[in-house]
């Protein structure tokens, strides 16, 4: 579904991201790990179409969206985004702002209906239908912002630490329901998290990315028997 192809990417002097390839297949949920600054945010940013790529390719589900001076924007890509920067409407209704996309896809009434249920539940949105976003709290927010970018169900998720504004609790409570629910809806993920537990309860595959590299990608328990350098081992809690 995602094919990335030697891309690369340096602000001014700083080489953020060296060449990197990597593919993520349909409905496989891959977890980025990786220290502050290495170049995470960035790359999703690049997936997404928010920033372009010094060199390299991206397809997405089939279609080139970036190679050369070929550029698809990001409104015209397949996928959704959960960034931290990624508002919600602010004069629409908690409810009207999970409804948009799907009725922009023109999703019919009854199927629409079940999924506002299911991702309420889910995301623990109950009583919150009707507040503006304004009158919700950060975590309110984010948890919003999931309810949205899952209810049109795309075959691409981008999500960039969005249990991060969650306590310990609700964070962990969510990991494992999300995770179930992206595997229902077979919705390939790319998660960007700190937290290696959520790592290890959401991903298929963990890919490492450390000084604009791939230190390692692997199923969880590979990258807990075999690290690829002490940098993964540490990662995966051994400590020496
Ligand atoms: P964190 O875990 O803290 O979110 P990250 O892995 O997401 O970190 P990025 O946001 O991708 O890191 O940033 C990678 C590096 O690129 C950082 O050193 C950052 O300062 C730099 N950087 C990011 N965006 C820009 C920009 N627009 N202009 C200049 N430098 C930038
Ligand atoms: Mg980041």
């Amino acid at each position: 579904i995602l094919k990335v192809q030697g891309v690369s990417k340096a602000f001014g002097e700083q080489q953020v991201l060296q060449p990197i390839s990597f593919e993520v297949e349909p409905g496989e949920r891959i977890c980025i790990l990786g220290p502050s600054g290495c170049g995470k945010s960035t790359l999703l940013q690049m997936v997404a179409g928010l920033l372009r790529a010094d060199a390299g390719e991206i397809e997405i589900a089939g279609v080139k969206v970036e190679h050369g001076r070929h550029f698809i924007p990001p409104e015209k890509r397949p996928l959704n985004m959960v960034f931290q920067d990624y508002a919600l409407w602010p004069h629409m209704t908690v409810r009207h702002n999970i409804e948009y996309g799907m009725k922009r896809r023109k999703v019919p009434k009854p199927d629409m209906h079940n999924r506002l249920e299911r991702l309420q539940s889910l995301l623990k949105l109950e009583g919150l239908m009707d507040r503006m976003p304004a009158q919700c709290s950060g975590g309110q927010q984010q948890r919003v912002g999931i309810a949205r970018a899952l209810a049109t169900e795309p075959k691409l998720l981008l999500m960039d630490e969005p249990l991060s504004n969650l306590d310990v609790k609700l964070r962990t409570d969510m990991r494992g329901e999300l995770a179930r629910l992206l595997g229902e809806l077979s919705i390939a993920t790319l998660y960007v998290t700190h937290d290696r537990m959520e790592a290890f309860t959401v991903a298929d595959r963990i890919l490492v990315l450390r000084g604009g590299t791939i230190d390692q990608l692997g199923r969880p328990q590979e990258l807990f028997e075999q690290p690829a350098s002490p940098w993964v081992a540490q990662l995966m809690g051994y400590h020496n």
